[in-house]
């Protein structure tokens, strides 16, 4: 009898590790996972070094250092509006342990949790596990648009929660005003808890200050809101996050997550805290470097005939194959391209449980340039070649 929860039985690595590992074994131009090339902001590792030498390396508080509880409440207050005080800040061990502590928190075995897809892959496991049911809502290409309607037929006597990613990875879409509004009314209408995912909120090319489902009417007292200091400041292997919450329900998260990691190391905590005390200009040339680094790929796919799908946020473009000339689908070209071309990719079908779109690619452009320009190159060719390969 295995001992090995059926969980976990099955599971593949995920898709991010697997194509970071194909891309090191191929020795491929990595546009999979999610990261930037360019060496970290020397402000950043300043401080974090600072923190190594001067400050303690002993275990913080379980909730985080109030020093970065209170940047975070400031950071929020200034570039979102919110009121938030520090009891209503956790600092986790990345998004990812966020996710992890909010979930077991929040679902008890029964409960239904509405997971709208293209999905994180860690959202539908982690309810799974918590001994809940993800219950699908897809969203489709070009506009990935949101429909009451879809959600309302989603929803029964036992859906709990609702999880919300905005801006959504891989889509790099951003919600409207209207469609914020209908998703907070389906909250309150079925007294549900949402779990915004908001760690792409600073990583916006629209010119558009972020606005969270945490200001919709009646939303602050039933949404956990879940950043980032991996995308705010282009350093994912920092693995420093934070979710808020009302008093009540980050106590109870805060008890989860005081099992899972119980702290995160404290001299990131002290370097992001610094950061996020930043001018606003520091975070808009950081900006400004990802943007010319996605227009440059969006010209260079769309001189090379692919088609790419709009998208204001994250650090990814998406391409629709089909519209490109491509006649496989995007799992096998991304397993193909990884080997044979030399470039790796995130197959968007890879987000999608049961039936999604099998024809969008996502590709990472915070890269440099001319290492874009080959991967587009050699994108190019590799789709000629699957052209003559089919006649
Ligand atoms: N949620 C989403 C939507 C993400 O894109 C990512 C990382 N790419 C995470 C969560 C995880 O963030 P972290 O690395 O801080 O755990
Ligand atoms: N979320 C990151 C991405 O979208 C990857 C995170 C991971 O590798 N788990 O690329």
């Amino acid at each position: 009898m295995s001992r090995i929860h059926p969980i976990y039985d099955a599971m593949a690595p995920t898709i991010f590790e697997h194509m970071s590992g194909l891309a090191r074994a191929h020795d491929a131009i990595n546009l999979g996972q999610g990261f930037p090339d360019a060496p970290p902001s020397p402000d950043m590792i300043d401080a974090a070094a600072r923190a190594l030498a001067e400050r303690s390396n002993q275990y913080p508080p379980a909730f985080g250092l109030v020093e970065l509880r209170d940047a975070i409440c400031q950071y929020y207050a200034r570039r979102q509006g919110l009121d938030l005080s520090r009891d209503q800040v956790i600092v986790t061990s990345g998004a990812t342990e966020a996710l992890a502590a909010a979930l077991l928190a929040l679902v008890g075995p029964g409960d239904e949790v509405i997971l709208f897809q293209p999905a994180y892959d860690s959202y539908a496991p982690m309810i799974r596990r918590a001994g809940g049911t993800p219950v699908s809502v897809h969203l489709s290409p070009p506009d990935w648009r949101y429909d009451a309607e879809a959600i309302a037929r989603a929803i029964t006597p036992r859906t709990r929660l609702l999880m919300f990613n905005d801006p959504l990875n891989p889509a790099g879409k951003v919600a409207s005003d209207a469609e914020r509004a209908l998703i907070a009314d389906a909250c309150r209408r079925h007294d549900l808890i949402a779990i915004c995912d908001e760690v792409w909120e600073d990583v916006r090319f629209d010119s558009a200050p972020h606005r969270s489902l945490w200001s919709q009417p009646g939303m602050a007292e039933r949404t956990v809101k879940i950043g980032s200091a991996g995308k705010i400041f282009g350093l994912t292997g920092w693995k420093t996050g934070w979710l808020c919450a009302s008093p009540d329900l980050a106590r109870a998260i805060g008890r989860a997550h005081q099992f899972l990691t119980f702290t995160t190391p404290p001299a990131l905590q002290w370097a992001v805290a610094e950061g996020l005390g930043r001018p606003d200009d520091w975070f808009a040339a950081q900006r400004a470097v990802w943007a010319g680094a996605r227009d440059h790929l969006a010209h260079g796919l769309e001189r090379a005939g692919f088609v790419v799908l709009p998208g204001a946020a994250t650090w990814f473009l998406c391409v629709d194959l089909v519209a490109s000339g491509v006649a496989i689908d995007d799992r096998s070209f991304s397993e193909r391209a990884v080997r044979e071309a030399g470039v790796a990719s995130i197959p968007v079908s890879a987000l999608f449980e049961g039936d999604g779109p099998r024809h969008i690619l996502r590709l990472c452009f915070t890269k440099d340039h001319a290492l874009l320009d080959a991967a587009v190159e050699r994108l190019a060719r590799f789709r000629d070649q699957l052209k003559t390969e089919a006649v």
